[in-house]
Parts: structure tokens; C-alpha cells; sequence
């Protein structure tokens, strides 16, 4: 079982094939990529140690499971790494690797396919003691039999996709009269993204926070967590920020989320990192809502407060090592925030921006941490999620961490596609945000006031450059003449 494992193939592109990338040169591991016909420009494509190409669609590349397999044989890769999104929560995938002898760096395919389907797994976390909201304990298809349910434990519910994910395929209903409507356009998009039209009702908390726990386990029963994550600041039930640890958590609440996390994941013989979300209540109470059984987009956060790298663990578990430290060894040092940048246009409903990149400077200095894949003349490809960058500050006190965020926020310079920046600044700078005090609801009520200083910062900013482009024309011509 205690195999080293010496090369790996990762089966992603962006900037998490990146981030594992660095992991692997940090590990001495050697690394392979893989590219689609759209992704030629790709950093990664240049940092890994060899690329290979995947010809025709350039989503399916990255789902093909078969040729991916094929590469990691031939190019002798005794491990994969899946990432997030694309194959990383396939249990077939990860049964394959293991039927042609290769490790898949993740967990277990049983706990991927358990945790794959929401209903299962709230049926199965409540049999351990977790808490969760009520509803329908098995998948629903018809409309009657859902909204018999919604009836029962009253409106308001939200439906959503058994198999969904990425804030897809779920409708919040105030109403029974408009229950009909909207599990159609949920279940429409259920099928459209996930091909599959399980659909399942929950009872709708108004404006919980979004509370989670990333957990960390061996082969050997050894469970520990990295801690909590507030990710409540989310546009349209997708994260746009996130915090560790939350500015604003009762520490009862805290350690009731850790202690159910822990015991739920030990019972259930759990193995490599995972995420449990929770939902907060107004009155402190918690609720299980799932758990995502691959390395979080915000896992960064939890690495700056804990010093850990996730991802080197994530390996070193998977070749079988057991893990050197014990709960009471991981400390929580200070605060981090990470800021999803994302090509797209905050004034045209965040419609996807792919093009060209004019230019792009990133922030940097002390407590500035930067995961991205793009740079200045690169074209972004349309075929994939917006999310083009990541960025993370740190600082040892929740005062120190904003000024941080407003000043990275404030270098971050990309011109050439519409992106998230500005409103970001927005954010760092609103009242409720410094005092900690949001919620799932927080973003999407102030976005209009969000998006006007959006636009005041941009008219700003391009003035101020304006100005600083004619100084600079003067001083060069001035200089010429003093030369002539
Ligand atoms: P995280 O849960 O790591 O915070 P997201 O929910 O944004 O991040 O998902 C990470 C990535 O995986 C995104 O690119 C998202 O579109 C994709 N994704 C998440 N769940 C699914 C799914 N069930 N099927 C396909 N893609 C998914
Ligand atoms: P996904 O798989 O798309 O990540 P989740 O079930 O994790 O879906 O829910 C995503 C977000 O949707 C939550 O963080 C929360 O903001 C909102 N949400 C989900 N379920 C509920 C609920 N029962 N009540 C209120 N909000 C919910
Ligand atoms: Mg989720």
C-alpha cells in the first residue's frame, strides 16, 4: 500500500493544474499535463514538465477519461491528481485509475459517489448525528410528490438537483403558487448540466451563513480538520469570497461544526481531504448541506492560516503516508481572505468576458499570495468557467487582513476584458464587510451599490493614469530637449 509515488499526471488545466504543478516541483515529484485544443497558450502547458494534447472538443478533453488513463500509462505517471470540476467527483474515474494500477490522489470512489448524491449523503450524515434541514429523503421526479412535500415542511424550500453542483440547478420558492415553474426550470437545468433529473426540496433558510470544514484523513483512521471557512459572501448561491477563519463565529458553534465533521468523517472510514459545508442559522443552529470530496477552489485560505500545504498532503496521503501531526498540533494563525477574479462583466449580468488581456499586473508584497494563470497578451478561451485568478491576502489580525485586501485590490491592474475587481474594492471598503457582518444574502442586496462605486473607482483610476500618462509624455519630451 506504502507506495512513493514518484510521477503524476494532472488531469486540469487553469490555475489549479498550476497550483499542483508547484507542488509536485516542491516534492520532487515530476509532473504531466494535458492540454485541449484551446488551452495552447496555457501557462501550465509551459511549467509542467511534459504536455500532452487532447485533440477535438475542448471540454471533453478534460472528461475523457479513457485517453487521460491512456497518457498516464504510457507516459509512466503512477499517480493522477484530478483538481476540482471536470473529473475530480467521478467515482467511475476513480475506480478506472485504481482498475489499471494507478493512484488516484483523492478519496475513496465509494465516499465520491456517497457524497455525490445529496440525498444519500444527508441520509447518511444524519444516521451519524449530523444535523440537517428537512425534506425529501429520496429523489423526487414528480412535480405532485414534490410539492406534497414542500407543503409539508412549509414554504419557503428550495429545490435542487440531486447530482448538482457550482449553484447550478437550484430554485428558491416563497410560494406554493409558483412551486410548478420553477421545479421544471430547476430540473431543465439539472439535465442540461448534469444530465440527470433527480431533483430533491429542503426547507429554505433565510440568509444563514455559509460555514465550512476542511477535513484531512488518512488510511489509517487518523481524522483531523484544517479548520473553518466562511464562505457566505456568494453571488447567486456561488462563492465569491472567502474567509478564514470566520470573523464572526460563536466558538460553541465552532467547535460543534468540528466536532460533528470529524466524528462523521471517522466513521465513515474517510480518506484524503474533503469539505463539509454547513448552513448557519440566525439563531446559531447548524445544518449539514454537503460535502465536496476533492481540493476546494478556497483551499489557499486554510494553507496561509495553518502553514500546511493541502495539496502536498493530498499526495503524501494517497501514496499511503500517514499523517506526522495530530489535531492538537494544527494552530490558527491570523486571517486570510481570498478574492475569486473572474473574466466577466458585472454591468451585463455577469456575462462570461473571453479575450484578449491588454495588460495585467498582480499585486505583491508581504501577505499577498497570487494563483493564477493568466498574463499580459494571453487570449482567455470561452469554453471554460470565468474564473481566471485567485487572490489571497493574509494578515495576523481581522483589521489588518482588510487593509491588506484594499491595498492588493487596489494594484491589481488587468485591462483588455471586464472582470470582478473593481467590485471587489467595493466590498472591502462597505461597513458590513469590516465588521464582519454578512451573510449568504449580503452580496446580491448590495450589488447595485456595489457596482456604482465599481464604476466610481474605474472612471478613477483611469484618470489618475490619464494624468500620469501626460506627466510622463512631458518629462520625455522635456528631457529630449535638454539633449538636443
Ligand atoms: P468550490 O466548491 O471548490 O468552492 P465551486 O463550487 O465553484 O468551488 O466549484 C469548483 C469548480 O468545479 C467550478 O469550476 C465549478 O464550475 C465546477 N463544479 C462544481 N461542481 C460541479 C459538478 N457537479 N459538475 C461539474 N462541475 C462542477
Ligand atoms: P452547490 O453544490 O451548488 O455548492 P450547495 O447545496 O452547497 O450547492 O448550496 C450552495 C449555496 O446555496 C449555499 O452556500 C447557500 O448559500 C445556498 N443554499 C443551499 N441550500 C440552502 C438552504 N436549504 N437554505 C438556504 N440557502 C441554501
Ligand atoms: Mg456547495
Amino acid at each position: 500500500m506504502n507506495k512513493k509515488i514518484s510521477k503524476v499526471l494532472i488531469a486540469n488545466r487553469g490555475e489549479i493544474a498550476l497550483r499542483i504543478i508547484r507542488a509536485c516541483k516542491e516534492m520532487g515529484i515530476s509532473n504531466v499535463c494535458i492540454f485541449s485544443e484551446a488551452d495552447i497558450d496555457g501557462v501550465w502547458v509551459r511549467k509542467a514538465d511534459e504536455c500532452y494534447p487532447i485533440m477535438g472538443n475542448p471540454v471533453q478533453a478534460y472528461l475523457n477519461y479513457e485517453k487521460i488513463i491512456s497518457l498516464a500509462i504510457k507516459s509512466n505517471c503512477d499517480a493522477i491528481h484530478p483538481g476540482y470540476g471536470f473529473l475530480s467527483e467521478s467515482p467511475e474515474f476513480a475506480q478506472a485509475c485504481e482498475d489499471k494500477g494507478i493512484i488516484f490522489i483523492g478519496p475513496k470512489p465509494e465516499h465520491i459517489a456517497l457524497f455525490g448524491d445529496k440525498i444519500a449523503s444527508k441520509n447518511a450524515m444524519k444516521k451519524i448525528g449530523v444535523p440537517i434541514l428537512g425534506g425529501t429523503d429520496e429523489p423526487i421526479k414528480d412535480l405532485e410528490k414534490a410539492k406534497e412535500v414542500a407543503r409539508e415542511i412549509g414554504f419557503p424550500v428550495i429545490i435542487k438537483a440531486a447530482f448538482g453542483g457550482g449553484g447550478r440547478g437550484m430554485r428558491i420558492v416563497d410560494e406554493e403558487k409558483d412551486f410548478e415553474k420553477l421545479f421544471q426550470s430547476a430540473t431543465e437545468e439539472s439535465v442540461k448540466f448534469f444530465a440527470k433529473s433527480e431533483m430533491f426540496v429542503e426547507k429554505y433558510i433565510k440568509n444563514p451563513r455559509h460555514i465550512e470544514v476542511q477535513i484531512i484523513a488518512d488510511k489509517y483512521g487518523n481524522v483531523i480538520h484544517l479548520g473553518e471557512r466562511d464562505c457566505s459572501i456568494q453571488r447567486r448561491h456561488q462563492k465569491v469570497i472567502e474567509i478564514a477563519q470566520s470573523p464572526r463565529l460563536n466558538q460553541k458553534v465552532r467547535r460543534e461544526i468540528f466536532r460533528v465533521s470529524t466524528k462523521a468523517m471517522f466513521k465513515l472510514g474517510y480518506e484524503s481531504v474533503g469539505t463539509i459545508e454547513f448552513l448557519v442559522d440566525k439563531d446559531d443552529n447548524i445544518y449539514f448541506i454537503e460535502m465536496n470530496t476533492r481540493v476546494q477552489v478556497e483551499h489557499p485560505v486554510t494553507e496561509l492560516i495553518t502553514g500546511l500545504d493541502i495539496i502536498q498532503r493530498m499526495i503524501r496521503i494517497a501514496e499511503g503516508s500517514e499523517l506526522k501531526f495530530m489535531q492538537e498540533e494544527i494552530s490558527f494563525r491570523g486571517y486570510a481572505i481570498e478574492f475569486r477574479i473572474n473574466a466577466e462583466d458585472p454591468n451585463k449580468g455577469f456575462a462570461p468576458s473571453s479575450g484578449k488581456i491588454e495588460t495585467y499586473i498582480t499585486p505583491g508584497g508581504p501577505g499577498v499570495r497570487m494563483d493564477s494563470s493568466v498574463y499580459t497578451g494571453y487570449t482567455i478561451p470561452p469554453y471554460y468557467d470565468s474564473m481566471i485568478a485567485k487572490l489571497i491576502v493574509w494578515a495576523l489580525d481581522w483589521e489588518g487582513v482588510v487593509a491588506k485586501a484594499r491595498r492588493a485590490l487596489d494594484e491589481f491592474y488587468l485591462k483588455g476584458i471586464p472582470t470582478n475587481i473593481a467590485l471587489h474594492r467595493a466590498v472591502v471598503r462597505d461597513p458590513d464587510f469590516i465588521e464582519g457582518k454578512f451573510d449568504t444574502g449580503y452580496f446580491d442586496k448590495k450589488l447595485a451599490t456595489f457596482n456604482l462605486e465599481a464604476k466610481h473607482f474605474f472612471e478613477e483610476e483611469n484618470e489618475k493614469l490619464e494624468k500620469m500618462q501626460k506627466f510622463i509624455s512631458t518629462i520625455k519630451t522635456h528631457k529630449l530637449e535638454v539633449r538636443h
